[in-house]
């Protein structure tokens, strides 16, 4: 089926490329409670915070995905799938599909195929994938500095000159921290950095920077070696 656009982009890419990718998507175990048919009723569109700042439609995705256009499902791939927020208002469909569901599976796919669209989109989260994973929290306060993301606003800069401040502010001993969101045992450390070991994350982030995972793998596998853990044992369940 040619493209819904008329002025398709990525027609150097072959069919053969474009209906790998395609059937990978349907071979999801999820796809099947995705989609269930389109009535084009734009409900998804009118509750889709992406749509109002993008050019951006998960009813689009509904169409292409149900009409198998393999040529505007590539260039959506290639493209608007990051503009996302995942936050899936979208399911409110009247014909219960997930057109967030749909691209969360997209998403994976590029990101597994290494796709050049996954690791720009990816590419500003690195330090937090980093921060993430070596600490078993999320976002540090102390990432709270203005040449970090630009459009976190002039605010930010008041914030990081007071942070310590602000922080013995919460009630929770735990949160007293600012490289921390919160105090994490080594022990939890550890075992959330094993779920991502075993569940093939660090295998994806391998694929899209392969900087960030040697620097994570080393110092994480450092700490699990000190605290006794057997690596050869760990690969074998692997
Ligand atoms: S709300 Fe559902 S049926 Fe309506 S356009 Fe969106 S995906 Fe299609
Ligand atoms: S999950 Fe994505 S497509 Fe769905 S409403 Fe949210 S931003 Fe829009």
């Amino acid at each position: 089926m040619p493209s819904i656009y008329a002025d398709a982009k990525y027609q150097d890419v072959s069919e053969e490329v474009k209906q790998k990718l395609f059937d990978e998507v349907k071979a999801d175990m999820r796809w099947e409670t995705t989609l269930y048919g389109c009535y084009e009723c734009g409900i998804c569109v009118a509750s889709c915070p992406s749509a109002r700042f993008y050019e951006f439609s998960p009813r689009v995705y509904a169409q292409v995905m149900a009409r198998e256009d393999i040529h505007t499902f590539y260039e959506l791939l290639n493209d608007s799938v990051w503009d996302c927020s995942q936050c899936f208002s979208c399911t409110r469909c009247p014909r219960q599909n997930n057109p967030g569901g749909i691209i969360t599976i997209m998403r994976e796919v590029a990101v597994n195929n290494g796709m050049q669209s996954a690791k720009t989109a990816l590419q500003a989260y690195s330090r937090i994938i980093y921060k993430v994973m070596s600490t078993g929290t999320q976002v540090a306060p102390d990432m709270l500095q203005p040449d970090f993301f630009p459009d976190w606003g002039p605010d930010v800069v008041k914030v990081s000159e007071n942070l310590e401040n602000w922080r013995r502010a919460i009630p929770p001993e735990t949160m007293h921290t600012t490289e921390l969101a919160w105090d994490v045992s080594e022990e939890t450390q550890l075992e959330l950095y094993l779920i991502w070991k075993l569940s093939g994350n660090l295998d994806q982030i391998e694929i899209l920077d392969e900087g960030i995972f040697m620097i994570l793998t080393e110092v994480m596998e450092e700490l699990l070696e000190e605290h006794g853990y057997d690596l050869d044992e760990i690969d074998v369940v692997v």
